[in-house]
């Protein structure tokens, strides 16, 4: 068990936010874009492990990671050791100007841990939004087609690109377009929403029938899937619907690229949440969050022959692979090596599917539990119904908060509470955290 500078205990003493955070909240929205939003406004002093601190003394569990990034730990000794030292030694050359070692060792190790048992390399950039425009700039350059095509419930972020390919216009995109062409959605297997029975396999012919109908498979660069969803809900598509869509890709000369921005990093309790389906070994992988603790830094990972399709120069950007950041990179992938987390978020798969059937054994309101590892969801439904609850979420999460416990929500619907714990999560801390859960869903009976 690692050894923890911060007492792994939940202690509230102020009203949430304290005095000093609203202080600084109004400080903030004087001096900040009203447009960068505020889940909970508390503001955070130091972490440590699975615990945040903040500027009024308060003590949260953290079971968000700032959304699956600090996936080893706040404050990991050995990326504090790895950025420390870094630091001191040279923090930035630009690599496509006169490189250094960590970017190179990143991609090594990348490369051997992805899943697909063939010739790789690896890009690295600086976040997840980037690593999937780069790999749809590599998809398109070896295919020499121009259209991809994503799913339902996806999420790939911020950037123009990546605003097109998400499902939901807003709070993404309204009123931030026109958007890049060439994006076609195609519909995702739902299991809970689906229709009883529809199989992993037959998902995934009704996905290839409209991408045929709709675009034309010879038009089609790349598809782009999350193998397990983040944003949309943590939705784990009916086992054969990878598989499948990967043969017909392959058929039809199409690049397969996973999103395993969120999914990634032995958040699932492997390497890679794509190992999960025997098979389905993607083209190209792209990487950020959980890769290095909280440095920003992403990656994509795969094929040789797509990954050097791109004439030298084509790919880059001048903090890509950032040397304090690749650093820590190579710490956490090295602690990854070691297996303990891949334990860990057993461990807490464990805990977290036992307690929530617990609960949905009390609570009428729980619809679904899903996910994998340390990725784990509920969505909410009106009781009896597949209707969207997303008021029982908004207000459980608001005990949470009040109670010590920062928890995130997610879906289409916004009616999911998704658990994203660090992997050093004491069985007790995570045990208490959902104590307060079973209350807030207690308090609305
Ligand atoms: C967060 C996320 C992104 C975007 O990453 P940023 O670093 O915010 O640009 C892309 N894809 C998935 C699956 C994500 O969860």
């Amino acid at each position: 068990m690692a050894e923890f500078t911060i007492a792994q205990e939940r202690k509230v003493i102020t009203a949430i936010p304290g005095p000093k955070s609203q202080e600084m909240q109004a400080r903030r929205l004087k001096a900040v874009s009203h447009g960068v939003g505020a889940a909970l406004p508390v503001y955070i002093e130091k972490a440590n492990g699975a615990i945040l601190v903040d500027i009024d003394g308060n003590h949260f569990i953290d079971l968000g990671c700032g959304i699956g990034v600090t996936t080893i730990g706040h404050t990991n000794p050995g990326v504090i050791d790895a950025v420390s030292h870094q630091v001191n030694q040279v923090t930035h050359t630009l690599f496509t100007v006169t490189p250094y070692e960590g970017y190179v060792e990143v991609a090594e190790l990348l490369n051997k841990h992805t899943p697909g048992n063939f010739e790789k390399r690896s890009a690295l950039f600086n976040s997840g939004a980037e690593a999937v425009e780069n790999a749809i700039k590599l998809a398109r350059k070896f295919t020499g087609r121009g259209e991809i095509a994503v799913f339902d419930h996806a999420y790939h972020g911020r950037t123009n690109l990546t605003m097109a390919m998400n499902f939901k216009a807003h709070p993404y995109a309204s009123g931030f377009g026109p958007f890049a062409p060439g994006v076609n959605h195609l519909p995702m297997s739902y299991p809970f929403r689906d229709p009883a029975g529809l199989t992993g396999e037959q998902a995934a012919q009704r996905a290839i029938l409209y991408a045929e109908k709709r675009v034309g498979a010879e038009n089609l660069a790349a598809i782009v899937i999350e193998p397990v969803q983040g944003e949309g809900g943590f939705i784990v598509p009916a086992p054969g619907f990878l598989t499948t869509l990967t043969s017909w890709a392959r058929k039809n000369g199409i690049v397969v690229i996973a999103d395993e921005v969120q999914s990634g990093i032995a958040r699932t309790g492997q390497w890679f949440a794509s190992e999960y389906e025997a098979g389905f070994e993607p083209d190209l992988i792209t990487i950020a969050k959980g890769i290095a603790g909280g440095m920003p830094i992403s990656a994509v990972t795969g094929r040789a022959e797509i990954m050097d399709s791109s004439h030298p120069g084509g790919i880059g950007g001048t903090f890509g692979g950032n040397p304090v950041a690749a650093a820590a990179a190579v710490s956490v992938l090295k602690q990854i090596e070691t297996g303990q987390p891949f334990e860990d978020a057993k461990r807490i798969e464990n805990i977290l599917v036992s307690r929530l059937n617990e609960m949905k054994n009390k609570y009428s309101v729980i619809g679904d539990i899903r996910g994998r590892g340390a990725m784990i969801a509920v969505e909410f439904v009106e009781p009896g119904t597949l209707n969207p609850n997303s008021a029982v979420v908004d207000a459980a999460i608001k005990f949470c908060n009040q109670n010590g416990v920062v928890v995130l929500n997610a879906g289409t619907y916004n009616n999911v509470i998704r658990f994203l714990p660090p992997l050093v999560i004491t069985d007790e801390l995570l045990n208490d955290a959902l104590n307060v859960l079973d209350s807030a869903l207690a308090s609305q009976q």
